[in-house]
């Protein structure tokens, strides 16, 4: 059987990204990841809007132009061991796997986690490896990690994660509380375990839930 090729509302979509400054490989990665195998039957019609979509558990899979800033702001290249906190849907960890050497994911939620997984299996992504837990703690058996991406907003940059970031590595990880819009930071360890912090702007994302927290 022909292979059914991109779903006609990439084209509409991709023109936005592009409207919106997003450089070729960027792109050329998105539009290789089904967004609609993503989000539930009832949202189908609405995958390619450039929003943010319920995905259950109080979730939501990323808004595309977000995904978008977030993996340019990573710099990836195929030598990078990458750590992502808030596996969600999937999504997010299926546009960055071909731009990375490995991706190790964490997702709170077992169900989540579990779907996540058979959807990277279906797309026949096979350098992600995921784990149900709390990303507060990231992930220590494997780091340093050269890039880590924080998909839930946290209220402070998490010093764990700093830890964990290889020197010369950078993270980015939207900051502020839940009730309002946060600010997209990039971090970048330097040679003395200091960091440097770059501004990128408006964002929404749900909270990071830390091990104790209810949502
Ligand atoms: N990147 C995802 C969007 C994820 S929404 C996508 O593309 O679909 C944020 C996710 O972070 C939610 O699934 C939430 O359950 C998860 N999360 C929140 N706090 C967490 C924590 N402490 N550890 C692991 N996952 C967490």
């Amino acid at each position: 059987m022909a292979h059914p090729g991109p779903h006609p509302g990439m084209m509409q979509l991709v023109l936005e990204l592009r409207q919106n400054g997003v450089a070729d490989p960027i792109i050329t990665a998105m539009e290789r990841v089904p967004r609609e195998m993503f989000v539930a039957q009832a949202f189908q019609e609405r995958a390619f809007e450039n929003a943010a979509l319920p995905i259950g558990h109080h979730q939501t899979i990323s808004q595309p132009l977000v995904v978008a800033q977030m993996t340019e702001a990573l710099a990836l290249n195929d030598r990078c061991k990458v750590l992502e906190i808030g596996t969600g849907s999937g999504y997010q960890s299926a546009v960055l796997a071909p731009l990375c050497r490995r991706l190790y994911t964490i997702e709170r939620h077992k169900a989540l986690q579990d779907e996540a997984l058979a959807r990277l299996q279906a797309l026949r992504i096979h350098n992600v490896t995921t784990r149900c837990g709390d990303g507060s703690k990231g992930w220590p058996e494997q780091a340093p990690f050269d890039r880590i991406i924080v998909t839930a907003a946290a209220v402070d940059i998490p010093p764990v994660l700093v830890d964990q970031l290889a020197v010369g590595g950078i993270m980015v990880v939207p900051i502020g509380d839940e009730q309002h819009d946060q600010r997209l930071v990039k971090v970048v360890k330097l040679a003395d375990g200091d960091t440097e912090i770059t501004d990128l702007g408006w964002v929404r994302f749900v909270p990071f839930v830390p091990d104790d927290g209810h949502a």
